[in-house]
C-alpha cells in the first residue's frame, strides 16, 4: 500500500451525508439498490467501451454483480467486474458532487427534518446511501486497462473525510464492503439481502448473484442468479408489474421518487426500437439549469450506447427520462452522428409525439395527478409552442391557466374546460396577462366581462407573455389579449350596447380632447372605452406595442 493520504469531502457532500442518515432511516434498505444500480451502470460503460478496446474484458466478459455476507464479521459486500474506477476517478466520483446547482439546493435546507427529507426525493441519493447502514465503506476498485497495480482503495466513516490508498487489485471492477452500524447487523443474513434485491432489483439487466444457500463449510463458494437479469423494456408489457416499472424507473432517472406515468413500445417496421418513456414525479432541483442532466438512455441492439442522448425529443420535454433501444442505429453511433439524419429526426418526432399522448391520457385518466406534474413541470411544457409549431395545438391542449373561474390563482383550467363553458355568441378565448394573480384579479379590463358574465384566462407567469406570442388560436378560436387596443367584443355586445357606446362616445369628445392635451406625448391616443363599468380610466397595450411583461423583462436586461 503505498501512498495514503486523506482527504475532506466537499462541502456539499458533508450536507448530503447528514441529510441522507438522518431522513432515509424509514426507508434504509434502498442502499443496496443504489449500489446495485452503479455496479449495473458501470456493467454498461465497459461493454460500451470494450467494443472499440476489447482487451478491457481481460478474459472475463461474463459481467455480473456479486453480493455477500458475513453475519460474524457484520458486513455486507457487493462486488461488480464493471468499469471500474481510477485512483483519481475515486476521489472525484466519491468526495464531490458534480451537479451544478447543489450548494444552492442544500442551502435551502431548513433543519427540520420532515422538510429536508422531501427534498432528498428531489437530489437522487446515490452511493452515499451506503452510510444509512454502514459506519464504515471500504471501496476497493481498478480501473479496466489499468495495470494491476494501480488499483485504489477509499475508506471513509462518513464523517467529514475519506482516506485513499493506491493498491494492487488483479481484478479489475469495485468491491464494496460496508461494516454495518450497531443496530443494522440484521442486514447481513441471506434470506434479508435476497427479498431486498428481489423487490428492487429484479428489473436490473445485469445478473446479481448471491452465494448458494447450504453450501459445504470450506468448500469453494457457488453462486447463483436471484434476479431475472434480463433488461426489462425488452420484455412483453403485459409481463412487468407497475412495481417493475417503478423500480426501473428509479434506476434509469436515478430518482428516488415514484413516477407518475410511463409508456412503453416496441415499434417494428421501417424504423425498429422499443422505448420506455417516463413522466417523473417530482422535477429535480435543477431543472433549470443549463447543464442539467436531460435526454433519454440510448441502447443499440441492447448494448448500452450513451446517458443523456439529448436528440431524442425537444427541450421542452427536458424532464421525460427512459431509455431508447435502436435495431437501426450503429454500435458507433456517436453524439455528433446523433445531431441530424432522418433515423433521428424520425424518432424524435415519434417520441415526441408519444410523450405528449401520455401527457394527454395521465391528464384526462388521472387529473389529480396531472396536476402534480402541471406544478412540477408545466412552465417547461409552456415552452411548447414556440418550439415546436407542428405540435402547437397538442401541447396547447395540455396547458392549464388560472381563470376569473377557477379555484383562485391554482392552474386548472385547460382550453377545452375555457371553449366548452364559452357564452352564447363567443368565438374568442379571452385572457390577460400581468405580474401577479392579484394584480390581474382585480385588473378594470375584467370589468366588463365580469359584467357579461364571460371567463377570462388569468396568466401570470414570467413566460406567458412569450407563449402567447406563439399561440395564435386553439381549436379554432382565435385568443385576444384584453388589455389590448380597441376591445371588439362582436357578437356578444347587442346592437343597443353598441348604441349606447356611440352616443356616449360623442358625449364625452370634449373631454377625450382636453386629456390628449394634458397627457401630450405620454400616451398614443385617448379613447372612450367601454369596457369599465366602475373604474373611470385603464391604460391600454397598443395592438401591436410589447406586453408590460415583456417590456419589464428586456429593460432588466439592459435593452
Ligand atoms: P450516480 O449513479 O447518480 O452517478 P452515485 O452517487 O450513485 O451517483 O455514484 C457516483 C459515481 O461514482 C458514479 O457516477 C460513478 O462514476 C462512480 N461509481 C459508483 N459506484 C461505482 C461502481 N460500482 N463502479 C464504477 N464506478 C462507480
Ligand atoms: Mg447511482
Amino acid at each position: 500500500t503505498t501512498q495514503t493520504e486523506t482527504l475532506g469531502f466537499q462541502t456539499e457532500v458533508k450536507q448530503l451525508l447528514q441529510l441522507m442518515i438522518h431522513s432515509l432511516y424509514s426507508n434504509k434498505e434502498i442502499f443496496l439498490r443504489e449500489l446495485v444500480s452503479n455496479a449495473a451502470d458501470a456493467a454498461d460503460k465497459l461493454r460500451f467501451e470494450a467494443l472499440t478496446q476489447p482487451e478491457l474484458l481481460e478474459g472475463d466478459s461474463e459481467l455480473r454483480v456479486r453480493v455477500s455476507f458475513d453475519p460474524a464479521a457484520h458486513t455486507i459486500t457487493i462486488e461488480d467486474n464493471g468499469i471500474g474506477m481510477s485512483r483519481a476517478d475515486a476521489i472525484t466520483h466519491l468526495g464531490t458532487i458534480a451537479k451544478s446547482g447543489t450548494g444552492d439546493f442544500l442551502r435551502q435546507l431548513s433543519g427540520d427534518q420532515k422538510k429536508d427529507s422531501q427534498l432528498i426525493g428531489q437530489f437522487g441519493v446515490g452511493f452515499y446511501s451506503a452510510f444509512i447502514v454502514a459506519d464504515e465503506v471500504e471501496v476497493t476498485s481498478r480501473r479496466a486497462g489499468l495495470a494491476a497495480n494501480e488499483g485504489v482503495r477509499w475508506t471513509s466513516r462518513g464523517e467529514g473525510d475519506f482516506d485513499v490508498a493506491t493498491i494492487d487489485k488483479a481484478e479489475r471492477g469495485t468491491r464494496i464492503v460496508l461494516h454495518l452500524k450497531d443496530g443494522e447487523h440484521d442486514f447481513a443474513d441471506g434470506w434479508r439481502l435476497r427479498s431486498i434485491l428481489k423487490k428492487y432489483s429484479d428489473h436490473i439487466g445485469l445478473p446479481i448473484q448471491m452465494p448458494k444457500e447450504g453450501g459445504e463449510e470450506g468448500a469453494a463458494i457457488e453462486w447463483e442468479t436471484v434476479n431475472r437479469a434480463s433488461a426489462l423494456w425488452t420484455r412483453p408489457r403485459t409481463e412487468i408489474s407497475d412495481a417493475e416499472y417503478t423500480e426501473f424507473y428509479k434506476h434509469v432517472a436515478h430518482d428516488h421518487s415514484d413516477p407518475l406515468a410511463w409508456s412503453h413500445n416496441k415499434v417494428e417496421g421501417k424504423l425498429e426500437y422499443t422505448s420506455l418513456l417516463y413522466v417523473p414525479g417530482r422535477a429535480p432541483f435543477d431543472l433549470y439549469h443549463r447543464d442539467a442532466p436531460k435526454g433519454l438512455k440510448l441502447y443499440v441492439q441492447r448494448v448500452f450506447v450513451m446517458d443523456q442522448a439529448e436528440q431524442f425529443l425537444p427541450l421542452y420535454l427536458r424532464f421525460i427520462k427512459g431509455v431508447v433501444d435502436s435495431n437501426d442505429l450503429s454500435l458507433n453511433v456517436s453524439r455528433e452522428i446523433l445531431q441530424s439524419g432522418p433515423v433521428i429526426d424520425s424518432m424524435k418526432a415519434a417520441l415526441t409525439k408519444r410523450s405528449l399522448d401520455m401527457l394527454e391520457k395521465l391528464s384526462s385518466d388521472k387529473p389529480e395527478q396531472y396536476a402534480t406534474f402541471w406544478k412540477e413541470f408545466g412552465q417547461v411544457l409552456k415552452e411548447g409552442p414556440a418550439e415546436d409549431y407542428n405540435n402547437r395545438e397538442k401541447v396547447a391542449g395540455l396547458l392549464r391557466f388560472a381563470s376569473t373561474r377557477g379555484e383562485a390563482d391554482a392552474q386548472t383550467v385547460s382550453l377545452a374546460d375555457y371553449i366548452g363553458r364559452m357564452a352564447e355568441g363567443q368565438d374568442k378565448i379571452y385572457y390577460l396577462t400581468g405580474e401577479s394573480y392579484s394584480q390581474v384579479r382585480n385588473s378594470p379590463h375584467l370589468e366588463v366581462f365580469r359584467k357579461k358574465g364571460i371567463e377570462v384566462l388569468l396568466l401570470t407567469d414570467r413566460i406567458d407573455e412569450w407563449l402567447m406570442g406563439y399561440l395564435t388560436d386553439f381549436d379554432g378560436k382565435g385568443f385576444v389579449d384584453i388589455a389590448r387596443g380597441d376591445l371588439d367584443l362582436g357578437a356578444l355586445e347587442s346592437e343597443a350596447d353598441k348604441q349606447e357606446q356611440e352616443a356616449a362616445a360623442k358625449d364625452k369628445q370634449g373631454l377625450v380632447e382636453r386629456l390628449k392635451n394634458v397627457l401630450g406625448d405620454d400616451v398614443a391616443e385617448v379613447r372612450v372605452s367601454h369596457r369599465l363599468t366602475d373604474s373611470p380610466a385603464v391604460l391600454a397595450i397598443g395592438e401591436q406595442d410589447l406586453g408590460l411583461q415583456m417590456r419589464q423583462i428586456l429593460e432588466a436586461s439592459g435593452q
